[in-house]
């Protein structure tokens, strides 16, 4: 077994761990798009070091020349298509049409051309650097590229460099006098390590990509609330605890509100769950929509919700508190019927040097009990008074609570 054979049964069972890892991932995440592609396209690519040990063994040579050809071309090409589809962008499919269809072309007719020549390298290479170059600047096209993708653009660089150089190292080392002798030669040996080791990192960077992104998809859904899309307690004690802590070291003001939908169980027991489902997702569309870009606005639980603002002090956090009660309490919801009104009832307290999310919660909770407590559909506002009562009287979640435990 010379050298290059050996390398191309190494080739072959890379292509064949990448084809089933891809087809794997594709099979048990939805939501990788590209991973079907990917896995496409080193299926395609296992082809490519079969067929090789094929063509020794033929006595007309061209359609399996051709075919060792095509399977890397479209390897190539599937690669990007797979690429672009996890990136949710458009596939350049008309350009890799047009570069597979005349490649094709032009590599039948440069078939019969002497196998030393650097113009027939050049036009049986150029091809592969095309697509190489067209991954490129679909990577380039992704907005939201991190170090891991900068990692495969340049790998997607190196490769189509190294497409380029090829030719001169064939004609340089010689690449056999016929199709046959290839697998003996120098240059198929080199040629043929240097695609597996591109093989090799190309996969395993679109792998930790699809995975990446997959793990970064399931910890939002895992912080995300279904009803409503804004983000579940989880996703909610994350974010806000992170900015209060930033907030409070840039020394800027911060504002906690809370919200709690008021005879919620009343709509719920008249009108069915849900009516009551669709007043939550009212609501939350109010909330987030009144809400600045840097805030963060969660649903806390059942019919409560939580905003903190970051920048915001007591005026203009009660401001926004007023605009989304009065927003809401004007809605009509459809299947309550056009005439019964919603209201909803706003704690606010603003966020002081020492404070903890939950000392925050804990006086807006406060605040929150003080507007039920005052006849709901109103904002209050955490007052030091407010926080010396608070001591003595337990808030709106402590009362539900207590009344659960009794009742
Ligand atoms: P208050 O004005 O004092 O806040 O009274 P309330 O009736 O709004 O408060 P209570 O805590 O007694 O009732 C809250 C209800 O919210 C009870 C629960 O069944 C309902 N609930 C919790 N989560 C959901 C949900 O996801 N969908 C629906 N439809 N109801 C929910
Ligand atoms: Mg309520
Ligand atoms: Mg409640």
């Amino acid at each position: 077994m010379s050298a290059a054979a050996f390398v191309l049964a190494i080739n072959l069972f890379i292509a064949f761990i990448f084809a089933t890892s891809f087809g794997v991932v594709a099979a048990y995440a939805r939501s990788a798009l590209g991973a079907r592609w990917l896995a496409m396209a080193y299926g395609v690519g296992l082809l490519n070091p079969a067929l090789e040990f094929v063509l020794p063994s033929q006595a007309e040579p061209r359609p399996v020349q051709v075919a060792i050809f095509a399977a890397v071309l479209l390897a190539l090409a599937l690669c990007v298509i797979g690429l672009a589809r996890h990136y949710r962008i458009n596939p350049p499919w008309r350009t890799l049409a047009a570069v597979l269809v005349a490649s094709l072309v032009v590599n039948i007719l440069i078939l019969d051309m002497p196998r030393a020549s650097l113009l027939r390298n050049v036009l049986y290479q150029a091809p592969y650097a095309l697509v190489q170059a067209v991954g490129v600047a679909t990577i380039l096209r992704y907005r939201h590229r991190k170090s891991l993708d900068l990692a495969l653009l340049l790998l997607f660089a190196a490769s189509s460099f190294y497409f380029l150089l090829k030719p001169f190292l064939a004609t340089m080392l010689g690449s056999g006098a016929t199709p046959q002798a290839y697998m003996g030669s120098t240059y198929a040996a080199i040629s043929q390590s240097a695609g597996a080791m591109l093989l090799m990192a190309n996969g395993l960077v679109m792998l930790l990509i699809i995975v990446r992104d997959a793990m970064a998809e399931m910890s939002a859904r895992s912080e995300t609330d279904k009803l409503s899309g804004l983000l579940n307690r989880r996703g909610f004690e994350e974010r806000a605890g992170k900015l209060l802590t930033t907030t409070l070291r840039a020394g800027v003001p911060g504002t906690m509100v809370v919200a709690d939908l008021d005879h919620f169980k009343v709509i719920n027991d008249t009108y069915g769950h849900a009516a009551g489902d669709q007043v939550i997702m009212a609501f939350a569309t109010v909330l987030s929509a009144t809400a600045s870009e840097r805030a963060v606005v969660g649903r806390l639980g059942g019919e409560e919700f939580g905003v903190f603002i970051p920048g915001a002090n007591l005026s203009a956090a009660r401001l926004y508190a007023e605009g989304v009660r009065a927003g809401f309490s004007g809605l009509s919801i459809a299947s309550l019927g056009p005439d019964l009104r919603v209201s909803a009832s706003f704690g606010v307290a603003q966020l002081q040097e020492g404070d903890s999310l939950s000392d925050l919660l804990r006086r807006s909770d406060a605040a929150l009990y003080e507007a039920k407590k005052g006849g709901r559909d109103r904002v209050c506002v955490a007052s030091p008074d407010l926080l010396t009562r608070r001591e003595a009287e337990p808030t709106v979640s402590q009362r539900r609570r207590g009344s659960r435990r009794t009742g």
